[in-house]
């Protein structure tokens, strides 16, 4: 019976799989984490599916710029099985200072070539192109900003090169940077 199960190596399915076999002991658990910036580590609970574990995640993240924090974790543990084999990581992420805005709510998951702001009105963000997986995208949404890059490095000097600009139109001229002043609005509050 276990050996049939092989697949349940893979992620998701396996909990639909379980969901399906009513009464059987629960055998898989999906713990999402944060890491504070002095390491202090806060657990966001226990879930025995992965969606919930990501919602519950993605909602502690919008209220990231509350808190500084270092990393994020989504980790999935198989039960009643002794040492680090029990453990998968499934995914992590990197927080570090957002180069539009400034606050350190950009979440880095350096795996996957995608990062993202959870900031509060900006969603500056950074993905691996789906047609040209050799291009990497970068954008601001509150002003359509669209780049395209060669490396991830290049896509986060392009976001700091908007954000740069953003500061300084901010301090000339006022009436071509309402997106400026959206973003502070959204900042004092
Ligand atoms: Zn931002």
């Amino acid at each position: 019976m276990l050996k049939q199960n092989g697949h349940l190596n893979k992620r998701i399915h396996t909990i639909d799989w379980f969901k399906g076999t009513m009464g059987e002991p629960l055998q898989r658990v999906f713990v999402p984490s944060v890491t504070e910036d002095d390491g202090g580590s806060i657990g966001l609970g226990c879930f025995s599916s992965e969606d919930t574990a990501w919602q519950v995640l993605r909602a502690f993240l919008k209220k990231s710029e509350q808190m500084l924090l270092q990393a994020c974790s989504v980790v999935v543990w198989d039960v009643d099985i002794v040492g680090d084999e029990a453990m998968t990581v499934l995914s992590s992420m990197e927080c570090k200072d957002c180069p539009v805005c400034g606050r350190r709510t950009f979440w880095i998951d350096v795996d996957n070539f995608s990062a993202l702001c959870h900031g509060t009105a900006c969603s500056a963000w950074i993905e691996e192109n789906t047609v040209d997986p050799e291009i990497i995208d970068c954008g601001w949404p509150t002003i359509r900003f669209l780049k395209q890059n060669k490396s991830i490095e290049e896509a986060v000097e392009s976001l700091f090169k908007l954000g740069d600009r953003l500061k300084s139109a901010g301090e000339s001229r006022m009436d071509e940077v309402r997106a400026q002043s959206l973003l502070e609005e959204q900042t004092n509050d």
